[in-house]
């Protein structure tokens, strides 16, 4: 048994030195990435759930790395942020996604992610006041998403950082909501202008689950009752989709609809629209 236990021992540091270099190796990597425009963004569409129609576009950060290919945000995200170069990405995906959007219908907004810790720092508001103008987008045309997550750490910080953010005319969205444990109560400490019903509830409803059911019909009351709009994310099905249109959801954002793609798949269709 003794034995075993050495083995095991020997095999978990063996699994934490390479996970370590693992993340050294990748942090070069993304260094590199971001000054040869080795990182992208991917856009995918929200839509009206009763005319069908895009009204936004969430942008995605995508990394193709030369050997090891497609690598996922949730995946990379944090190396970048232990490596302290969060601030640098977050604030180059804000710009671009602003000036893309500059480019679209004048009805469109573009949805961007914001992690805890970029909200930590002091200069987000700056950035986005910067992005704003560089690209003169409309304000309310940007909506910033934010998890439950950003209130775990300083609340007086992340509530300072939030109101800042609105005083610039930018929407705020609460991400993944209900995935959580306490978020009805985060609803109340910053104005938010939009929840996204989390994709697990939305499965759920689909699949006939009360529970579930009963959660969203909540969440959208709530919503109603606080004049908040409401996204259901992660629509893969048409059922999945009719049913958060029966219980009344506004928005609805998944595979279904589009999968989160460059913008030269896209560019030109809402002129295209436009001019029909
Ligand atoms: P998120 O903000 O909840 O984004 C939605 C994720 O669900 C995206 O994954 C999207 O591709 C995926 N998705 C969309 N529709 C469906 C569907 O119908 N089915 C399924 N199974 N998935 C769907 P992605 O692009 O891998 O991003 C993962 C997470 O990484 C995001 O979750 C967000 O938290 C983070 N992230 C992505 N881009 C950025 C960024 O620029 N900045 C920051 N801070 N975080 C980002
Ligand atoms: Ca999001
Ligand atoms: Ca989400
Ligand atoms: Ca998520």
């Amino acid at each position: 048994a003794k034995e075993a236990g050495r083995g095991g021992h020997a095999f978990f540091e063996r699994f934490m030195f390479d996970e370590a270099e693992d993340n050294r190796l990748l942090e070069q990597d993304v260094r590199e990435a971001l000054s040869s425009n080795g990182l992208t963004l991917a856009y995918q569409p929200i839509i009206d759930a009763s005319t069908g129609e895009i009204v936004a576009r969430e942008a995605l950060l995508r990394w193709r790395h030369p050997r090891r290919g497609d690598i996922p945000p949730d995946q990379f995200i944090p190396i970048i942020e232990d490596a302290g170069l969060i601030h640098q990405i977050g604030d180059w995906v804000i710009r671009e996604a602003c000036a893309q959007a500059a480019r679209w219908d004048s009805r469109m907004r573009v949805a961007v992610n914001i992690s805890a810790a970029q909200l930590s720092g002091a200069g987000l508001s700056k950035t986005v006041l910067g992005a704003l103008a560089s690209s003169r987008l409309e304000p309310s045309r940007l909506e910033l998403e934010v998890t439950e997550n950003v209130f775990l750490g300083d609340d007086a910080a992340t509530l300072t950082s939030l109101e800042r953010l609105r005083a610039l005319g930018v929407r705020l969205v609460l991400d993944d909501f209900g995935k959580g444990y306490s978020s009805f109560g985060y609803l109340s400490r910053a104005q938010f202008s939009k929840i996204k019903i989390d994709q697990s509830f939305v499965r759920g409803a689909a699949e006939g689950s009360k529970d579930c059911v009963a959660i969203v019909h909540a969440i959208l009351a709530l919503a109603r009752g606080l004049g908040v709009e409401t996204t259901a994310e992660g629509v893969e099905t048409e059922a999945q989709a009719e049913v958060m249109r029966c219980l009344g959801c506004a928005q609805l954002q998944g595979f279904h609809f589009g999968r989160p793609v460059p913008v030269e798949e896209f560019a030109g269709a809402d002129e295209a629209v436009r001019h029909r």
